[in-house]
């Protein structure tokens, strides 16, 4: 099974769009968003109180994180910005999860007040904690270690920040139960952008072994799992997407095995994706500015790493579809370049693609998580805005683009308004 790079518009309702919003912009796909969500819950409709929290981090847009309360699913949060915004847009209480690490005490004040699940990435953190009071319901952060290997965006669990160890799990758990926390939960993510569905199934299975241990060795009733985020997308054309039927299938025999089987409390299963959610729905829109012939051949376009850091960061593949030449042969080599002054300001390197003119729609696919929410002002470039495609074909600019006004606005200078 590989996919096909499809696009929810075509090249006149594009220009369309571009007549009014010029480029770059990233633009979202709210009807293959709210069917991919029905679609993910639907896969777990078996699983006791299922939610996938998602990862604000991945798309942090409040009218998409409305679209997917909508559909049912909370938010994942890390930081203070992403706890108002889940605030914002309805959500309280159990749907929102927050995993953070090396968390300031306002964060984990703000995240109590909107009686948020905290889920703790260290053990100190119980008595850090302490200072603003425990809430009633918590989660620790599991860090299997060596018992896991990791992969590559996340690197080898051992060598990763995250989470506590498994002996110092048992303590935990113990110490919240003297400390008279009332529901607990388990949590841990240790992959990215994983594309085997075995490797999910794998983490359930050390995941629920594990709480059979706990409530052996503490007593403590696990209440909740958060199986995390990272599933991945096919960037490629191909790859394969991740069966989640086939995840949820194998979780399901596990959850049997392990948890009902045992007679131990039946945990409701949480997930926080953001990738596999929003991902392939987004679609960063730009324009060939320039072409250049050196040594190598390049098209120079509108948007930068400042709009889409993934290429840059992890060398990552986005498809590119040229708009008006989508079944043209792609006769020519390309490096497709942004304008940072850094050389990895690359969106493709030696890319086949067709001959390209200056003036030409340029599609990057897959933008929709970690696109532009990763972007930065290095070198002073104005991040793009974003446009929801709306069901009934509508176009809403839901972030305008950024001004010389906000790249100012922190400045303490005179004279300097943009
Ligand atoms: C980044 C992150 C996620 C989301 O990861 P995806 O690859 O977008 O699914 C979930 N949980 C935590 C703790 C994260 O850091």
């Amino acid at each position: 099974m590989s996919n096909i790079k499809t696009l929810p518009f075509d090249y006149s309702k594009l220009k369309d769009i571009v007549r009014r919003y010029p480029t770059p912009f990233h633009i979202y796909d709210e009807k293959a968003i709210r069917e991919n969500a029905r679609g993910f819950n639907a896969a777990f409709a078996w699983a006791p109180g299922f939610r996938n929290c998602f990862a604000v981090k991945a798309c942090p847009n409040p009218r998409i994180m409305k679209i997917l309360a909508e559909e049912n699913m909370g938010a994942d949060c890390s930081s203070l910005p992403e706890l108002i915004l889940s605030e914002a847009i309805g959500l309280s209480g159990d749907e929102i999860f927050f995993s953070s690490n090396n968390t300031p005490l306002e964060e984990y004040r703000k995240a109590k007040q909107i009686e948020a699940i905290i889920n703790l990435d260290d053990i100190t953190h119980l008595d850090y904690l302490e200072q603003i009071g425990l809430p009633d319901s918590l989660s620790f952060r599991y860090n299997p270690g060596p018992a896991k290997a990791g992969n590559s965006i996340i690197g080898k669990p051992e060598e990763a920040k995250y989470g506590l160890t498994r002996e110092q799990m048992f303590t935990a758990y113990s110490q919240a139960l003297e400390k008279g926390v009332k529901r607990l939960g388990i949590h841990t993510m240790v992959a990215s952008n994983e594309l085997n569905a075995d490797y999910f199934i794998e983490t359930a299975a050390l995941m629920l072994e594990l709480i059979a241990d706990i409530t052996q060795k503490t007593g403590a009733a696990i209440e909740f799992v958060n199986f995390g985020g990272g599933i991945g997308i096919p960037y490629k054309p191909e790859d394969s997407p991740v069966d989640i039927q086939a995840v949820s299938r194998g979780i399901e025999k596990l959850y049997t095995e392990h948890i009902l089987n045992k007679s131990l409390k039946a945990p409701s299963i949480y997930f926080e994706c953001g990738r596999v959610i929003t991902g392939p729905y987004g679609y960063l829109v730009t324009k060939a500015i320039h072409e250049k012939h050196t040594y190598k051949e390049y098209i120079g376009v509108d948007a930068s790493m400042a709009d889409l850091m993934r290429p840059a960061i992890y060398g990552a593949y986005h498809h590119i579809t040229v708009m008006g030449k989508e079944n043209a042969p792609a006769e020519c080599s390309y490096d497709i370049v942004g304008s940072l002054c850094e050389n990895n300001d690359k969106f493709a390197i030696n890319r086949a693609l067709p001959s390209i003119d200056t003036g030409d729609i340029l599609v990057i696919h897959d933008t929709g998580a970690h696109g532009r929410a990763m972007g930065f002002n290095y070198n002073g470039k104005l991040r793009a805005g974003e446009l929801l495609l709306r069901e009934n074909g509508e176009v809403e600019e839901i972030r305008r683009r950024e001004t010389l006004a906000d790249y100012f606005s922190t400045l303490n200078y005179p004279g300097l308004k943009g």
